[in-house]
């Protein structure tokens, strides 16, 4: 084992300096090469120097004003200043021409453009250095200039603390130095610096770099290479491909609240509650899953609308329910097949989903499409009230659910949401081709199905009819039942924002109304326990009469305590049952399901 991890490295760094040296000596090489100063810990300031090579006099840099979220965020509000220089020192000028861009002229032998950023935005989608770390999102950080965008870049930190080491996916080049062929990639690639603790190991293959930066005591890292093992083997074999030779996993357990991945081709970055990893595991095993899966759904198999990506603007696409949705139905097949997920919960957590989305009335007036294409608006508190929008990742992993029976149904269970996937990954991702979103994935699932899904595809992901459940479900001998209770209301409903769980809305006249509770304010705490899904057990347990105290975060900031007692009204829920009288035939497409397969082998369906 050990013997062959080892040789195992040894032709990766073979690669690596193969890699390295065609970045090195290519004869066009004019790469634009950056330095990132971490002088300044405790003021969360980093300079930035980057040299520029010969070329135009005049020149752009532009910094995203997005990135990682599907969010305007203007990073450019935390630039301090600007400034630039000739190769030999002589400063050019530099003029602002949006709140983003900036142009400098006299640049025909190179310039030098520096400038100053604050960065204390924490978590997977931010950038942030402290005198804990630094973990960068590139593109909140670098500048790239306009016309050189696709060339080479490199990429150095200065003034590291000491004790500190870089973890990242950008291939290391000599003189501590990472590179990237070009700004796109150089920006999906995080970056780690501090004292972190590592792991690695191989699978089917791929070498998997874990990185964990927490308190020893809120993790066991042989559990999460465990977890890691059981789930990169389930998604390689399920997608029967593994488009990487080096992975890596990237872990912040902060004890404060904190929730959510984003992935990247060669990684993924995720953040969870310290208390997760040993006492809700689960947790942490979907998120992974997830984000995961990503290096092939958005990341490879990606939609048209979102390339080439337009760093100046948002960037529109009706997409997501599949990007973003059906990467959860993927997560969830996957974690069936990695043991980590067993029928019973897998239905129920389909029925809180179907739940979720019938108890939004804007499963009425909003497509899944139209959900994508707001996506833009999620920071806004009233966009996400229930009145107003769905979720595309709630919507989209249930249209996952039922594509994947239609595709069962269509083609008498011989092809499966698997098919689907492996389809678009041969057709679009391996072709170096983008998919016209829905009408992408409409001509996979129909390629593989033999079927007309048109009907599918007008109601359900660019219309808003009700879904047939029972339609789709019965396939595999299963049928939804309603339910109607009185339960306990607290008042108010959450949903769950990229940082954690929201209030999405405070029903008029309640109890939580009075006690001052507001839509957009941030849940923190319930009953003095740390909130981390919009569904708590906390909120779950309560009963008429109860007092409930939530700890809130204002929108402008400012921690609140409220406290208030629970009232009742009536709740629709749906849960999975068995239909009556199950067939053999629906038990066998039952267990396929179950395990994300096809009912019979592909080589003899042809
Ligand atoms: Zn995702």
């Amino acid at each position: 084992m050990r013997l062959s991890l080892a040789t195992g490295r040894a032709a990766r760094q073979t690669l690596r300096l193969v890699l390295l040296l065609s970045i090195a000596i290519a004869p066009s090489y004019a790469a634009t090469s950056y330095t990132i100063s971490l002088a300044n810990p405790d003021q969360h300031l980093v300079e930035v120097q980057i040299i520029l090579p010969e070329g135009p006099a005049q020149r752009e840099l532009q910094l995203p004003v997005w990135n990682a979220l599907y969010q305007v965020r203007d990073f450019a509000q935390y630039i301090n200043w600007v400034r630039a220089k000739d190769r030999v020192g002589h400063a050019l000028a530099v003029h602002a021409l949006n709140k983003s861009r900036w142009q400098i002229t006299g640049a025909e032998a190179g310039a030098v453009v520096e400038y100053q950023i604050f960065l204390d935005s924490p978590g997977p989608f931010g950038a942030q250095f402290n005198s804990h770390h630094a973990f960068l999102n590139l593109a909140q950080v670098l500048m790239y200039p306009v016309e050189a965008r696709s060339t080479a870049m490199v990429v150095r930190f200065s003034h590291v603390p000491e004790g500190w080491r870089v973890a990242t996916p950008l291939t290391s080049l000599p003189e501590d130095r990472f590179g990237a062929e070009n700004y796109d990639r150089l920006v999906d690639s995080p970056v780690e610096i501090g004292d972190f603790k590592e792991s690695d190991f191989d699978e089917g293959g791929g070498h998997y770099r874990v990185i964990v930066d927490a308190e020893a005591a809120d993790y066991d890292m042989e559990k999460i290479d465990a977890m890691l093992h059981k789930i990169v083997a389930a998604a390689t074999s399920w997608m029967d491909d593994r488009p990487f030779d080096n992975y890596m996993f990237l872990y912040h357990f902060p004890r404060g609240p904190a929730g959510g991945g984003m992935e990247h081709s060669y990684s993924t970055a995720i953040a969870v509650h310290a208390e997760v990893p040993l006492q809700a595991p689960e947790v942490l095993e979907s998120v992974t899953a997830h984000e995961f899966f990503h290096l092939w759904n958005v990341k490879r198999i990606r939609p048209q609308t979102l390339e080439p990506v337009d760093y100046t603007r948002e960037n529109y696409t009706r997409a997501l329910w599949f990007s973003e949705g059906c990467t959860s139905t993927a997560g969830d097949i996957i974690e069936l097949r990695a043991g980590l997920l067993d029928e019973r919960h897998f239905e129920q957590q389909l029925a809180a989903g179907i739940t979720e989305l019938e108890r939004r009335p804007a499963h009425l007036t909003q497509s899944a499409e139209e959900s994508s294409l707001n996506a833009w608006l999620e920071g806004d508190a009233y966009y996400r009230r229930p009145e107003r929008s769905i979720s595309y990742y709630n919507k989209g992993e249930l249209l996952g659910v039922a594509l994947d029976l239609a595709v069962r149904e269509a083609s008498h269970g011989k092809t499966s949401l698997r098919e689907v996937f492996q389809w678009m990954n041969q057709d679009y991702a391996k072709k170096g081709r983008f998919f016209p979103d829905s009408e992408g994935v409409r001509e996979a699932a129909e390629a593989v199905s033999y079927a007309d899904l048109g009907l599918f595809f007008s109601k359900y992901v660019a219309g808003t009819d009700e879904i047939p459940w029972d339609d789709f479900f019965r396939g595999v001998g299963l049928r939804l039942v309603e339910g109607k209770n009185a339960v306990a209301d607290a008042g108010f409903i959450a949903s769950q924002n990229f940082d954690g769980p929201v209030t999405a809305s405070v029903t008029a006249g309640s109890e939580a109304e009075r006690a001052g509770l507001q839509t957009g304010d941030m849940i923190l705490e319930i009953n003095g326990k740390i909130v981390r899904q919009e569904s708590s057990q906390e909120i779950a347990q309560l009963s008429a009469g109860d007092t409930i105290t939530v700890k809130v975060k204002g929108r402008r900031g400012g921690d609140r305590e409220l406290k208030w007692k629970v009232g009742t009204r009536d709740e629709i829920s749906y849960a999975l049952r068995d239909v009556d009288n199950v067939t053999a035939e629906q038990r066998e497409r039952r267990a396929a399901w179950l395990k994300g397969e096809a009912q019979i082998p592909q080589e003899e369906t042809h």
